[in-house]
């Protein structure tokens, strides 16, 4: 839900935005060139159905949403660095901030997808550093602080530890120490939930464009 530049014409909407009722909302030009506000995507989507179903959600919780930034927040092209002569930048950065709030009064957390959308295990550590700096100066102030890192590609820097019952882990370990943090119980046989982008670069249908400056691929 970043609406890179590269989505721009192939049917996704242009931004996320706030309409006229505080709703959280996409904006969606057709191939026409005629611009509609509605529910283009996930977020609003899942906001109308809980609005209907609330027993859907517990407590209202909707689930996270990892960004990046190098082309911006939400379809707001915030990146100094990436757009060092906008002339909205300001006005964009506030709209953006806007909509993170409202998402996230809503029931939605954030996540940090790194800067680049960088494949962690790969890349070298000065760049990582100045990806982790990109995104702390860019996609922090808009979306507020965070504890959670959605692995760009599923890319984790350890190793992924076999799935099974808490205890039975090869390395011994129990489940609550798992490489991700989680501390909550698996129950016996389940999966870890895959994020996003799991796959890798060279199979992806959505994160296969090397890229001058950024990631190994967008997502
Ligand atoms: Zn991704």
């Amino acid at each position: 839900m970043s609406y890179y530049e590269y989505m721009d014409g192939d049917g996704f909407p242009s931004k996320v935005l706030i309409d006229d009722h505080g709703q959280v909302k996409s904006e969606y030009p057709d191939a026409h060139g005629k611009t509609s506000i509605g529910a283009y995507d996930v977020v609003p989507l899942i906001d109308e159905y809980v609005r209907k179903h609330p027993d859907f959600s517990s407590r209202g919780s909707k689930g996270p949403v990892a960004m990046t930034g190098y082309n911006g927040v939400r379809g707001y092209r915030t990146s100094k660095s990436e757009y060092p002569k906008s002339k909205t930048m300001a006005k964009d950065t506030e709209t953006a901030t806007q909509v993170a709030d409202a998402m996230k009064a809503n029931g939605w957390v954030f996540a940090s997808h790194s800067w680049g959308h960088i494949d962690m295990g790969k890349t070298p550590m000065p760049r990582f550093a100045r990806d982790m700096k990109l995104w702390d100066a860019e996609v922090r102030p808009i979306i507020g602080d965070t504890d959670q890192l959605i692995y760009p590609f599923g890319a984790d820097i350890a190793r992924v530890e076999r799935y099974g019952a808490p205890g039975t882990t090869r390395s011994g370990r129990t489940d609550s120490t798992s490489s991700t943090g989680s501390t909550e119980p698996r129950p016996p046989g389940s999966r870890r939930a895959i994020p996003t982008c799991a796959r890798p670069a060279s199979t992806s249908t959505d994160c296969n464009s090397p890229r001058k400056g950024a990631g190994t691929g967008r997502c």
